[in-house]
C-alpha cells in the first residue's frame, strides 16, 4: 500500500488548517508538508512548524531553483509547497496533508496525479466571516480581500473528488479521516494487488487438483 498527498484547499477561515492539526494529532499514519510563505508570521505561528518565513527574494530564488511541486500568488503573498517536504512524509510511510489555494492544487496534481483532493465548505456565509473575525489575523481590508478570493475559489468545487462541510469540528475531522481510508483500499493503490490475486488463484487452483473428491 502506498501512501499519498491529501490536499485540503478551502476559502480563508474555513477551517482547513484546524483540521490539518487535528488530522495529524488523531492519525500517526498522517504527517504534514510545511510550506514556504513571504507572509509575516502571526501571532504564535513558529518557524518550521507553520511555515517557513521566507524573504521575496528568497521564495523566488527556490522557485527558479525548481524546488517547489507548486507555488501561487495568494492575497499578494507568495506560497509554495517544497518538493522535499511532500517526499520527506511520503518516505517516512505517512499521508501528507497539505493547504493549498486553488490555483497551487491545481499545479501540484501534475507534479503527483495520485493525490487526493478534498474541498472544505464553511457551514454559511455568515460563519465563514464569524470565524474569521473571531480568528482576528486580518484587518478590514484584508477580510475584504478574503470574500473576495472565496467567490473565485467556490467556482473550483467541482475540480475536487470529495467535499467536506466544516459544522462541527469533530464530524468534519472524521469525514476527512473516512476519506484517507477509504482511498486507502483503492484497487488502484493495492501495489502488488495483481501478484497477490494471481498467487490466491494458483493456490486455488492446486487446493482444487488435489484435495477434492473427483465427482
Ligand atoms: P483556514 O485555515 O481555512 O483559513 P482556520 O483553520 O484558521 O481556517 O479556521 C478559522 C477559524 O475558525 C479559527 O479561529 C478556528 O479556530 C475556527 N474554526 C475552525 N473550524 C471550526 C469549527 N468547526 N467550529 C468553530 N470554529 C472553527
Ligand atoms: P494563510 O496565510 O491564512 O495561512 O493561508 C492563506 C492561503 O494560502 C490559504 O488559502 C492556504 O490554503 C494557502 N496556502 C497555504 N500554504 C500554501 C502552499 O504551500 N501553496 C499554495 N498554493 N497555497 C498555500
Amino acid at each position: 500500500m502506498n501512501p499519498f498527498p491529501l490536499i485540503l484547499s478551502a476559502p480563508s477561515g474555513a477551517g482547513k488548517t484546524t483540521i490539518a492539526r487535528e488530522l495529524l494529532r488523531a492519525r500517526p499514519d498522517v504527517g504534514y508538508s510545511v510550506s514556504c510563505t513571504t507572509r509575516a508570521p502571526r501571532d504564535g505561528e513558529e518557524e518550521g512548524r507553520d511555515y517557513y518565513f521566507l524573504k521575496r527574494e528568497e521564495f523566488l530564488e527556490r522557485r527558479t531553483q525548481n524546488h517547489f511541486a507548486e507555488s501561487a500568488d495568494v492575497h499578494g503573498n507568495l506560497y509554495g509547497t517544497l518538493r522535499s517536504e511532500v517526499e520527506r512524509v511520503l518516505k517516512s510511510g505517512r499521508h501528507v496533508v497539505m493547504d493549498i489555494d486553488v490555483q497551487g492544487a491545481t499545479q501540484f496534481r501534475r507534479s503527483f496525479p495520485d493525490s487526493v483532493f478534498v474541498f472544505v465548505l464553511p457551514p454559511s456565509a455568515d460563519v465563514l466571516l464569524q470565524r474569521l473575525r473571531r480568528r482576528g489575523t486580518e484587518n478590514r481590508g484584508e477580510l475584504a480581500a478574503r470574500m473576495i478570493s472565496a467567490l473565485h475559489e467556490l467556482r473550483a468545487v467541482p475540480q475536487y473528488e470529495y467535499v467536506v462541510v466544516n459544522d462541527h469540528l469533530e464530524s468534519a475531522v472524521a469525514r476527512v479521516s473516512a476519506v484517507i481510508d477509504a482511498e486507502f483500499v483503492r484497487r488502484e493503490r493495492v501495489s502488488s494487488l495483481e501478484k497477490d490475486v494471481e498467487a490466491l488463484v494458483s493456490s486455488l487452483e492446486r487446493e482444487l487438483e488435489t484435495d477434492l473428491p473427483k465427482e
